[in-house]
């Protein structure tokens, strides 16, 4: 059967392929789920089976933004806990999180992936966690939410095995048993994961952290991990507390505690990774290790900042994240190419040569697909990739009067997204959903957010 074709042109395009090459005015070809053909001025003549063509006339066109690192379940628990730093946070809100269910994660997930997605989103990540006995199907809830908003989705099955009683941070009742969660994740990985190269679903192994996660669980999870041929993921080096409980139940910081239990490779990456010193961020760059840097999280719980140009310059993969909505209130992505840019700066040994536009676009897009292991398939407008992308409205009030698009996306307000499509398939138009409604989302979110807060009140 021939393809269907899309076409789409008189656009301004930043491709973030391997020369950052960019046209004032272009177009791109889909043919079904995949970029045909992308260049300069006018689409090639004769095209066959073209559905449909738009003019995108006063439009950047970038990849579709690709979040590393973020907890969907938090959407419900926003606004909490609002003036402490990441142990405190923890501390305060593990009870309430413990009383999740499985209508409460279906629409946490469908609120943080609608504020994603209708943000210029197109391939999403949970890292998940919590998961309470009795609680239903926690997992299928999340990937079930992920699929009808036609969302490309890696879910990071998380566990937590160190509560309380062996000198871990959450409460008893918050974790499981270290055989359960393997067991948990290796089934999630056989019924949900998709190697293929359109994967819409992938699933990663993903114990939490070193401070709620049994050394046994970090090497056995490795093991499983790599049996099955998938990717890794925990946070690291989040926050000076976190250092301090490394040397002091480990005798080593968590860049060698990562490294003893089988954490530091190709196939991993890691959340945060703020305290990192020149021959850790070596040992992520020698190994590959991919970092999903998060910086409005970080600078919401007071964690510091992340050495990412030294991590560019050394050659370690980096990617965006949102991280959960509980420590980073807004939800969106696009915004963070701005914060990411501008908290870098503040780094007094980088200062205004930290990042430039082109390397946070680069960061969002590129990069996240570098540490989701997807960089042949998305993160760059090139031909043969996914048909993964965003249309920016770039000509209203907000950035009309900036000559550079990339520099009025990543130094402006957040731009408006006339269109965002995945896998070839249109899933926003004009900042709305097409494939969910969000008033219906905004008014379950609100409920479940009230039921959950009922519960942990003991009503
Ligand atoms: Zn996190």
């Amino acid at each position: 059967m021939a393809a269907s074709r899309i076409v789409i042109e008189n656009c301004a395009i930043a491709t973030v392929d391997a020369n950052d090459t960019e046209y004032a005015s272009g177009y791109i070809v889909v043919a079904d789920n995949k970029i045909e053909s992308v260049g300069a001025g006018k689409a090639p003549e004769g095209l066959e089976n073209v559905v449909r063509r738009i003019d995108a006339t006063g439009h950047l066109v970038t990849p579709g933004l690709v979040n590393t690192h973020h907890h969907f379940y938090q959407w419900i628990t926003r606004g909490l806990a609002t003036d402490h730093n990441l142990f405190n946070w923890l501390v305060a809100l593990y009870p309430t999180w413990a009383r999740i269910d499985e209508p409460m994660a279906r629409a946490a997930a469908q609120g943080s992936l609608a504020m994603m997605a209708r943000g210029g989103v197109t391939t999403a990540m949970d890292h998940h966690y919590v998961f309470p006995q009795g609680s239903g199907d926690l997992s299928g809830a999340i990937i079930g939410a992920a699929r009808d908003m036609g969302v490309r989705f890696t879910l990071a099955r998380g566990s937590m095995d160190r509560s309380e009683k062996d000198g871990g941070l959450p409460p008893d009742f918050a974790v499981e048993t270290l055989d359960g969660a393997l067991a948990a994740t290796a089934e999630t990985v056989k019924k949900h994961h998709d190697a293929s190269f359109d994967a819409m679903t992938q699933v990663a192994v993903a114990p939490c952290s070193p401070f709620s996660v049994s050394t046994e669980l970090l090497k056995q999870g490795a093991e499983l991990a790599r049996s099955l041929g998938v990717r890794m993921h925990t946070h690291g080096s989040e926050t000076v507390e976190e250092e301090k409980f490394c040397h002091e139940l480990f005798g080593m910081g968590p860049t060698d505690y990562f490294e003893s239990t089988g954490w530091l490779g190709e196939d991993v990456w890691m959340a945060h990774c703020v305290h990192m010193n020149d021959s850790d961020i070596a040992a992520f760059a020698r190994t590959k290790t991919g970092v999903a840097h998060c910086p409005s999280s970080n600078a919401r719980l007071a964690a510091g900042i992340a050495r990412v140009p030294d991590m560019l310059k050394a050659g370690v993969p980096v990617g965006l994240g949102v991280d959960g909505t509980a420590s980073n209130e807004s939800g969106e992505l696009h915004t963070e190419l701005r914060n990411a840019l501008l908290i870098n700066r503040l780094n007094a040994e980088h200062r205004e040569a930290a990042l430039n536009a082109r390397q946070a676009l680069r960061l969002g897009t590129f990069g996240g697909a570098q540490v989701l292991g997807r960089a042949s398939q998305i993160g760059s407008l090139e031909a043969g990739k996914l048909a993964d992308f965003v249309l920016w409205k770039m000509d209203t009030l907000a950035h009309s009067s900036i000559a550079d698009p990339v520099t009025a996306l990543v130094f402006g307000a957040a731009a408006p997204v006339s269109a965002s499509f995945v896998n070839g398939k249109q899933i926003v138009e004009n900042n709305r959903l097409l494939t969910v409604d969000e008033d219906a989302i905004a008014r379950d979110t609100r409920a479940e957010a009230q039921r959950l807060a009922r519960i942990a009140a003991g009503a």
